[in-house]
C-alpha cells in the first residue's frame, strides 16, 4: 500500500515523497523509486547497494540508477540489472560508506536518501559525514541511545589479541560475518594472520573486489575434504564464513571436527545477551552502520529542515530528533522490529 507522506507545494518545487514498493519521490520532471523491492514504473529506480533486501529484478521499463560496483556485486549474486546508467539529470550519488559500491543519492540538490550509511572510515571505505540538505530520508537501523560502538581501531587491537589468546591455546577460529561488506573488512583488517581460509562464496565476492581495484589479499578456499583435516592438524588457523547461528548444521560439525571459537561481528553486539541468542562463543560490535550518536552527527552536518527515518527504530530516533528540535517523523511505524531477534532470519549466508 503506498501512503503519501509528503507533497510540498508548488512553490517549494512541488515534491512529493510516498512510501510504498521502497520509497517514492515525485518532483515536477520525473519520478524515481529508491531501493523498491520490485520493478517499479517510476522513470527511474535507485538501487543503493547490492545487498540481497536492497535489490529486485528489474522489468526495463523504469532506468536503473546504480554505481558500478553495485552492479557487478548485484549481478554476482544472480541479480542481473539490466542496463544501467550511473547519473542522471538533477540528481547526484554520493559515496555512504556502507559498502563497496554503496551510494546515497541528492535529488534537485534538496531530497537526500542515505540508503545504508555508514559515517566511520573502516579498512577501504571512507565513511560519509553529510551534505546539506532540505529534507533528510535517513536509515535509523541503530537508532537508540544504547547502540554505541567502539573505534574501529579499539576492535581490531581487541580481535588481534583475541586471535593471539586463542592461537597460543590451540584453538582455530571461524568468523562470521555477512558474505558481502564485513567479510571483506575482515579479510582486509586481518590479512596478516596465517593460515586464513574462505568459503566459497566470500571467495567469490573477495575475488570480485581485487577486481574493482580494492587490495585484498587472496585466502586460500576451504573445503570439507581430506586435504583440510591434514592442514589443520598443523595447529590453528583461521576460517571466515557468512553469518549463521551457532546452532547451524555447518557451525555443529565443525565444532565436532575442530573445536573452534566461533564468532560473529556486528553493531548488536553491543548486547551481551546478542551472542547467546545466537549460540555463539564471542561477538565483536564491527558494523557498516552508523551508530546511534553517528547518526545524530549526520543529520547535525545536514542541517535539513525535514528528517524521516526509514528501517530499525524509526520511530524511536525521530523522537530523539525531534527532542533536539527537527522537524523528523518515521516514514514506517514499528520500531525495533528490525533488532537483531528478527535479524536472525536476515543473518543468513545471502545477506
Ligand atoms: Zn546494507
Amino acid at each position: 500500500m503506498t501512503r503519501t507522506i509528503s507533497k510540498l507545494s508548488r512553490e517549494e518545487g512541488g515534491i512529493s515523497i510516498s512510501n510504498g514498493n521502497g520509497i517514492t519521490i515525485a518532483t515536477d520532471s520525473f519520478s524515481i523509486s529508491l531501493d523498491p523491492k520490485s520493478a517499479s514504473k517510476c522513470d527511474y529506480t535507485f538501487v543503493s547497494h547490492a545487498h540481497i533486501d536492497h535489490v529486485h529484478v528489474p522489468n526495463g521499463k523504469s532506468k536503473i540508477i546504480v554505481s558500478g560496483e553495485t552492479k557487478e556485486l548485484a549481478k554476482l549474486r544472480g541479480y542481473n540489472l539490466g542496463e544501467v546508467i550511473s547519473e542522471a539529470p538533477d540528481t547526484e550519488l554520493i559515496d555512504s560508506g556502507h559498502i563497496l559500491g554503496s551510494k546515497a543519492i541528492l535529488i534537485k540538490d534538496r531530497v537526500l536518501y542515505t540508503g545504508d550509511l555508514c559515517s566511520r572510515d573502516r579498512a577501504f571505505l571512507k565513511g560519509f559525514k553529510g551534505t546539506s540538505c532540505e529534507t533528510l530520508i535517513i536509515e535509523s537501523t541503530y537508532g537508540r541511545r544504547h547502540y554505541v560502538f567502539p573505534s574501529v581501531e579499539d576492535i581490531v587491537v581487541e580481535v588481534n589479541r583475541f586471535i593471539s589468546y586463542c592461537f597460543d591455546s590451540g584453538r582455530p577460529l571461524i568468523l562470521t560475518g555477512y558474505p558481502l561488506g564485513k567479510a571483506q573488512l575482515l579479510s582486509y583488517l586481518l590479512r596478516d594472520w596465517d593460515p586464513v581460509y574462505v568459503i566459497d562464496s566470500i571467495h567469490r565476492m573477495n575475488d570480485c573486489h581485487v577486481k574493482l581495484g580494492v587490495d585484498l589479499r587472496e585466502f586460500e578456499l576451504f573445503s570439507s575434504s581430506k586435504a583440510f583435516e591434514e592442514k589443520a592438524k598443523r595447529g590453528p588457523w583461521i576460517l571466515i564464513a557468512p553469518s549463521t547461528g551457532g546452532k547451524s548444521s555447518f557451525v555443529r560439525s565443525m565444532r565436532e571436527k575442530y573445536n573452534p571459537i566461533i564468532t560473529t561481528f556486528s553493531g548488536w553486539a553491543v548486547d551481551s545477551r546478542y551472542r547467546f541468542s545466537m549460540n555463539l562463543d564471542k561477538a565483536f560490535p564491527l558494523s557498516d552502520h552508523c551508530d546511534f550518536s553517528e547518526l545524530v552527527d549526520f543529520v547535525r552536518k545536514c542541517s535539513p529542515s525535514k528528517v524521516y527515518t526509514v528501517h530499525g527504530f524509526a520511530s524511536e530516533f525521530a523522537a530523539h530528533l525531534r527532542g533536539l528540535g527537527f522537524d523528523a517523523e518515521p516514514l514506517e511505524h514499528g520500531d525495533g522490529e528490525n533488532d537483531y531477534v528478527s535479524q536472525r532470519t536476515l543473518t543468513s549466508f545471502s545477506h
